[in-house]
């Protein structure tokens, strides 16, 4: 099963994500969390795009495209993949079909996360992440056992800069001005699923499996 999960900043991609690789025994793909990684371990890379994914702006396609090629084609991602966070805009789409078609891959869904913007800056300021494993939380609607740690490994738990105020904002923007063109892109191949992403964690994920046709 090889999914894309599609939808605005905070809609739940990561948290289902998890929750759906661990069940399925599929690598989870966040390019964001690829991206991150450059960042903490000052690459040349992570030096070049740090400010951008701080202001909430896309970093540049050749960056996510070289990474999601580079992801894709490990051994791991054989017998499936879940791909969160990308393709964000037309470019890495198309970039995206080519290299599947390259490597005989078929994309089996891309699931849709339906949010109202509200939602999402409430998600979104309240999001808390391990810095060891990259485990979210949510300070009011998933919080820790223990305040700023995570239950997983004890972890220190943090705040994502780009979840402030003002990238919160722009990262809204960005999604309405390049990434929501591509539901009517996987609408018209039939391959779009639509959860609604806006109801609790659990519910997301019952209505996941059943949009996917995997029973609980
Ligand atoms: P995305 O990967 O789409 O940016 P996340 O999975 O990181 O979104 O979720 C954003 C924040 O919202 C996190 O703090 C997470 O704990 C919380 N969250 C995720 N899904 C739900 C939900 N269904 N209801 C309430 N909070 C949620
Ligand atoms: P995420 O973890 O998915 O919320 O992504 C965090 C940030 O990483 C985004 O705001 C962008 O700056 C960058 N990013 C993640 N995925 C992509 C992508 N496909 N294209 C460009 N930038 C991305």
């Amino acid at each position: 099963m090889n999914l894309v999960f599609l939808g605005p900043p905070g809609s739940g991609k990561g948290t289902q994500a998890k929750r759906l690789a661990e069940k399925l025994s599929l690598p989870h793909i966040s390019v964001g969390d690829l991206l991150r990684i450059e960042v903490q371990q000052g690459t040349v890379t992570g030096k070049n795009i740090k400010a951008i994914m701080e202001a909430g702006n896309l970093v540049p396609d050749e960056v996510t495209i070289e990474l999601t090629r580079n992801r894709i084609i490990q051994p791991d991602c054989a017998k499936g993949f879940i791909l969160d966070g990308f393709p964000r805009n037309v470019v890495q789409a198309e970039a995206l079909d080519a290299m599947l078609e390259k490597e005989n891959i078929i994309l089996s869904k891309v699931v849709y996360f339906d949010i109202a913007k509200d939602q999402i800056v409430s998600r979104l300021s309240g999001r808390r992440s391990c810095r060891k494993c990259g485990a979210v939380y949510h300070i009011k609607f998933n919080p820790p056992k223990n305040e700023g740690i995570c239950d997983k490994d004890g972890g220190e738990l943090y705040q994502r800069a780009d979840d402030e105020e003002n990238s919160i904002r722009t990262r809204f923007d960005v999604y309405n001005n390049q990434t929501q063109v591509l539901i009517e892109r996987y609408k018209k191949v039939k391959k779009l699923v639509t959860v609604d992403a806006g109801k609790e964690i659990n519910q997301v994920y019952a209505d996941l499996l059943l949009a996917i046709k995997y029973g609980n």
